[in-house]
């Protein structure tokens, strides 16, 4: 399998760079599994998980809203945020999940529901990719 170059940024870290087969995200279309020679593109994401495969094995990670940018020498992801499975705060994502989960259950007035449901997708995407230690 031939390999390309994947540099995954975060506002405040590097948070991958390397060679790899293959890497599959979340797209607003859909998902999208980018390999060697794909055609170029920008797409914005989901919040969702990365797949990251490099020597026939998985990795993977929460990501945030961001973007995908596939060019010839490189496919870059640019993401609010970015964890892998061990870095996750279980108790802070739980915590965040009910807090979202109530504010959309009591609709306080003012609230910011797209907002609240946004924080709800973060929390459970996280809590999945815990699980994936
Ligand atoms: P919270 O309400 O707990 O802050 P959030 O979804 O609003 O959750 P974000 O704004 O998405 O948090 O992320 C802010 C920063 O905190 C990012 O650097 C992100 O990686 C980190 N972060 C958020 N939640 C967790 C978590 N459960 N475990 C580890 N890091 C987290």
């Amino acid at each position: 399998m031939t390999n390309f170059p994947l540099e995954i940024v975060t506002p405040d870290r590097m948070f991958f760079s390397g060679e790899v087969e293959s890497v599959i995200v979340r797209g607003v279309d859909g998902d999208l599994a980018v390999l060697k020679n794909r055609a170029p593109l920008v797409t914005p994401l989901k919040i969702g998980k990365v797949r990251i495969i490099i020597d026939g094995k998985e990795k993977v990670a929460a990501l945030c809203s961001g973007y995908i940018k596939v060019s010839k020498e490189k496919t870059t992801i640019i993401s609010d945020s970015a964890e892998w499975p061990e870095e996750i705060d279980i108790k802070r994502a739980e915590e965040a999940k009910k807090r979202a989960e109530k504010r959309l259950k009591e609709k306080p007035s003012g609230i910011d529901t797209k907002r609240a449901e946004l924080a709800l997708r973060r929390a459970l995407n996280r809590l999945d990719v815990a699980k994936m230690k």
